[in-house]
């Protein structure tokens, strides 16, 4: 692990600060009905209070019944984050008065909850080092409603769609050091979760919501700290922890003091603003909840859901590797899995260990960009696509077509609604294939030193960046084709 100390802010008056930070998170599990009601858990587009019943009310009388689909999901994602949900937890009462929280506290878990300890490992592509991030704990507990306030009217409206959702809210150590680290994080935790198969993962819809606690201190001992809420998306958590550390520092450095707070994120803005002074655990008068019997989980119990859990990213990851592909591509192509490029994962790990780095390249900046920008590419159209990697591979080590000319013919391919069968007609009716023609080169080259005499001036005079120049506009002048050594060592001959 990285040395906190090498994160140390420099800053105009000499005095260094260490930021660390950590982050809470809500996910909201993919469970058909609510955490304790059998109304509907998916709120996305329903029209206002229309997934409610008594339970979500909080009408007298009404008695909460646990969702064992929930409890499933969780013991999944304590498997996610390298631990083994408990054999004993149970529910408790956090009183708090808010209009969307009909009953007047949340059933949560505060002493015993269903997760304790864990981690959350990830690639830092700035130190180029796995970083462990420890995990506190991680408990059950049922969303809030949303309160509306309508532009410019005097009134405010609630909707209790999202009124008893189930959410697991998994806390990290304060062991981050940067904002970069705490996106870092955060992203990781998103594919542990998507790939663990607890959570839609709609970051728009709020199905993640990240609350982050930020602090600066000189030595080992950790500042005050203020919490920025609700943020929902990963860009927003780095530039909120670069806010707050830059705020925290100005008011350090002239001997202000942080003020423990909950602050919130402005987007447009990009700063942090004061929401309320810090409820510490003894505001919410915590209490056992007396309608909610425990949790307990046999082992086998645990063993069996264990089992049903599908790969999880770092098994992908370490495989990826044998194939010398970086963390940082196989990132982006786990991503890609989840979104359009369904399969991509296996079909990767299936390729050959001499192609697999080319085609993955392809793959991340030609083929991902087409299919993420364009919905109605096919998944057979992909697999054929897939198909002909091998074939423009072989072309590729031939040498019968340079780098620009493959990216174009990648392209081509993706807008044909039929591959070719013949793939080596379909690039030269392109005209695609590389012009390693030395009569014709020649030609372009003289022409192309004709036109730009100051250009080839330069370069005789010494200026190297010239040649760079001049090969550019040959290619041009091929319709990109030529090939490029050819051109270099033409021009040269010339000089
Ligand atoms: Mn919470």
């Amino acid at each position: 692990m990285s040395n906190p100390k090498d994160k140390v802010i420099k800053t105009k008056n000499h005095l260094d600060y260490i930021p660390t930070i950590g982050i809470e998170c809500h996910v909201q599990l993919k469970t058909r009905t609510k955490l304790f009601s059998g109304a509907d858990n998916d709120a996305k587009e329903a029209p206002p209070n229309t997934l409610i019943n008594h339970i979500d009310l909080g009408l007298p009388g009404a008695l909460p019944v646990l969702n064992k689909e929930a409890v499933v999901l969780a013991i999944k994602a304590a498997k996610a984050l390298n631990t083994r949900a408990s054999n004993f937890s149970k529910f408790d009462r956090k009183h708090y008065f808010y209009p969307d929280l009909p009953m007047g506290y949340q059933i949560s878990q505060f002493d015993e909850p269903i997760i304790l300890g864990g981690h959350v490992r990830f690639f830092d592509p700035t130190s180029k080092e796995f970083k462990i991030i420890n995990i506190t704990r991680a408990h059950l507990e049922s969303d809030a409603g949303k309160n509306i306030h309508p532009d410019k009217k005097n009134y405010s409206l609630v909707d209790l769609n999202r009124a008893g959702t189930p959410l697991l809210e998994i806390v990290s150590e304060p062991e981050l050091h940067s904002a970069a680290e705490a996106r870092l994080y955060a992203e990781k935790l998103y594919l542990l979760m998507r790939y663990a198969e607890v959570t839609e993962g709609n970051l728009y819809y709020g199905n993640m919501r990240f609350d982050v606690n930020v602090s600066i201190s000189k030595d080992n001992t950790l500042g005050t700290r203020a919490e920025i809420k609700n943020l929902n998306s990963f860009r927003s958590i780095e530039r909120a922890v670069n806010y707050e550390i830059t705020r925290q520092t100005k008011l350090l450095n002239s001997n202000q003091k942080i003020i423990q707070e909950t602050r919130g994120f402005n987007d447009q803005q990009g700063t942090t603003y004061s929401l309320r002074s810090k409820e510490n655990a003894d505001d919410y008068r915590y209490m056992p909840e007396p309608d909610v019997p425990p949790i307990i989980l046999e082992n086998d119990f645990i063993d069996k859901v264990e089992k049903e859990i599908p790969k999880l990213p770092d098994y992908y990851t370490d495989r990826l590797r044998k194939l010398d592909i970086d963390e940082v591509s196989s990132y982006i192509l786990l991503d890609y899995e989840l979104e359009e490029g369904k399969g991509v994962l296996e079909y990767v790990l299936g390729l050959p260990e001499s192609d697999a780095k080319a085609i993955v390249n392809w793959i991340i900046n030609i083929e991902s960009p087409i299919v993420l920008n364009n919905p109605n590419i096919s998944s057979e159209l992909l697999k054929k696509i897939h198909n002909i990697y091998l074939s423009l591979r072989a072309i590729t080590k031939e040498g019968l077509i340079n780098s620009n000319s493959i990216k174009e013919l990648i392209k081509k391919l993706f807008q044909e609604k039929n591959i070719p069968e013949d793939l080596k007609q379909y690039i030269s009716k392109l005209g695609l294939f590389q012009n390693s023609d030395s009569d014709e080169l020649d030609q372009l080259v003289s022409k192309v030193i004709k036109e730009n005499q100051k250009a080839f001036n330069d370069l005789k005079s010494g200026q190297q960046k010239a040649i760079g120049f001049l090969i550019g506009e040959v290619m041009k002048e091929s319709g990109g084709n030529a090939n490029p050594g050819m051109v270099k060592t033409l021009i040269e001959k010339k000089l």
